[in-house]
């Protein structure tokens, strides 16, 4: 039985948390900005949420990291926007190790899969080789699959099925486990996956959403759901 089902797993707040790495990333090119000529638009607070808000684009899917970096940097008047989108990358990826923080059961809750013999796999709005870095912090080692190149972002229908083709199971026996109603929820369900919520800030669930098809409150809870779930 188990054979026929398969998990997949968001990363950020489900397998764990980056602690704003990116913001910070993109708050340390204002010094290059000013130093090449550009200029800041606002106090660091206004510009934190500046960030924040392209940032919460990118993660609804509306443009990429990449525009996001390019945007920032065009609207305060700096040079060559392609160099900052890699000086960003690399400024990103160097702080996985200190900003990364695992869910502390993630490793167990992966292994159980695993050994289970339930395949894994991961779907993340972002770009390779940073949310490969992430799931790896966690102690995935599977196939990492990010939306820059899939070419579809949560919670379009597309990066799901991508997710549902890598994990080698029909859309109805795959689950995909994250915390954001919209992005992950919705998305998976349009799939036609088992969405499972999980809700660890014990939030309202928007009441213009579908429902999720399953709830839990830790990560640690998902391997008992499944077996729940595949026994029922
Ligand atoms: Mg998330």
């Amino acid at each position: 039985v188990s054979s026929s089902i398969a998990v997949g797993f968001d990363i950020d707040h489900t397998l764990c948390i980056d602690n704003h790495l990116e913001r910070v990333a993109i708050l340390h090119l204002l010094d290059r900005i000013v130093g090449e000529g550009g200029h800041v638009l606002g106090s660091p607070g206004e510009e934190t949420a500046a960030v924040d808000a392209l940032l919460a684009e990118q993660r609804d899917g509306r443009c990429t990291i990449d525009d996001a970096v390019r945007s920032f940097v065009t609207q305060r008047g700096a040079g060559d926007p392609e160099t900052y989108v890699e000086a960003f990358r690399r400024m990103a990826l160097s702080m996985v190790e200190t900003f990364v923080v695992p869910d502390p059961y993630a490793k167990h809750v992966l292994h159980e899969l695993s050994h289970a013999g339930i395949p894994t796999a991961v779907l993340s709005n972002g770009w390779n080789p940073l949310q490969h870095a992430k799931a790896r912090r966690a102690g995935f080692t599977g196939t990492v699959l990010a939306s820059a190149q899939i070419g579809a972002q949560k919670p379009r229908r597309e990066a799901f099925e991508a997710l549902v083709e890598a994990l080698g199971v029909p859309p109805e026996r795959a689950f995909y486990v994250g915390d954001d109603p919209k992005g992950d929820v919705v998305g998976a369900m349009s799939a036609g996956m088992q969405a499972v919520w999980l809700d660890a800030e014990h939030r309202d669930y928007p009441s213009d959403l579908p429902s999720p098809s399953h709830i839990v409150r830790a990560l640690r809870d998902v391997p008992g759901l499944i077996r729940s779930v595949v026994h029922a």
